[in-house]
């Protein structure tokens, strides 16, 4: 299948769309967005994804285009036209078109894009390594703007220096992934950061929070010092995309190190420097065993959801 695109009201081919120049999402990032995955022909959670979408539209002062029920309807057509059982859907909602001023006008109609992408990836399986790197971003981190040009750069750095994911620290405490949300394992406890301004409180860390507690693993909603990472035990990942992920090995760059307790003065000739004294900080199993048996039961989870019966047959 070949992805598919929905703009202003109409589907359409994804090389067919044409953004008017004029559309703030481009021009200034001036919008929010949400991602599900697609198992079985069901969004998972997409109740959730559609109350964070709410917050960060009012975060923003975007009127919500749609209604819970309507989000969802259009969400399951285009997942119907698509054609595919596990897909991807990335919509997002951008304030609309007006002529370039920073101001908003209140009469602007917002506009709505949507793709679905089949899904490739397996579930759960293979293992990430990790770069740290300062989480230079602003502090409105929570709510999911389209600006995502730190996570970009970050994630850009890891890539070029052999990790699949960055490891956000910001004042020497970590804060989560390029785009993700980072857990450790300390003592058979789970760590992560709290769901404050400073990180995106993922729907797959607050699912995850649900199945740690129905397994009785105990959890800590803490930021991680960076210095007591080389002590973790275990290391995972979660998002929508990457599921439940054990990490292997978190990297840092010497010459980095420092900005991850305080933003350094001084502009940097570049925002993507060439690293050459990167370190290993940590390695470990991957998965531990605490990671493994949330994977096990997060796959149960959606295979209950592959397995329901459809609604049409109730
Ligand atoms: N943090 C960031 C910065 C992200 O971009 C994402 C994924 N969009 C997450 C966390 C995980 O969020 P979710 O579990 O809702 O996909």
């Amino acid at each position: 299948m070949t992805a598919l695109g929905f703009y202003n009201g109409q589907f359409v081919q994804l090389d067919s769309l044409q953004v008017p120049i004029e559309e703030r999402g481009h021009q200034f990032g001036d919008g929010v967005y949400e991602y599900v995955q697609i198992y079985g022909g069901r969004p998972f959670l997409l109740q959730a994804h559609l109350k964070r979408l709410e917050r960060s539209l009012v975060a923003i002062g975007i009127p919500n285009p749609y209604s819970a029920e309507e989000w969802t309807q259009l969400i399951n057509e285009a997942v119907r036209r698509s054609g595919e059982s596990e897909a991807a859907v990335y919509w997002q909602v951008t304030r609309g078109v007006a002529p370039r001023v920073h101001v908003f006008s209140n009469t602007l109609r917002p506009m709505v894009s949507l793709t679905v992408y089949p899904r490739v990836g397996q579930e759960s399986t293979h293992e990430m390594s990790l770069l740290a790197w300062p989480d230079e971003r602003w502090t409105h981190v929570w709510v999911k703007t389209i600006n995502l040009l730190p996570n970009i750069l970050a994630k850009e750095m890891a890539k070029r220096n052999g990790a699949n994911e960055a490891l956000l620290v910001r004042e020497g405490r970590v804060t989560e992934g390029g785009s993700s949300n980072v857990w450790f394992v300390f003592k058979q406890t789970l760590y992560t950061a709290p769901a404050n301004r400073y990180i995106l409180n993922g729907i797959t860390r607050q699912f995850v929070l649900k199945l740690a507690a129905q397994l009785n693993i105990s959890v800590a909603e803490e930021p991680v010092d960076w210095q007591r990472v080389p002590d973790a035990d275990e290391v995972f990942v979660t998002s929508s995309s990457a599921e439940v992920t054990g990490v292997s090995k978190i990297l840092v760059d010497r010459q980095v190190e420092g900005a991850l307790h305080s933003v350094p003065p001084g502009i940097p000739g570049t925002l993507l420097p060439e690293l050459k004294n990167i370190r290993t900080v940590w390695t470990g199993t991957c998965p531990g065993t605490v990671t493994q048996r949330l994977q096990q039961a997060f796959s149960e989870q959606l295979q209950q959801l592959r397995d329901a019966v459809p609604a049409e047959l109730l």
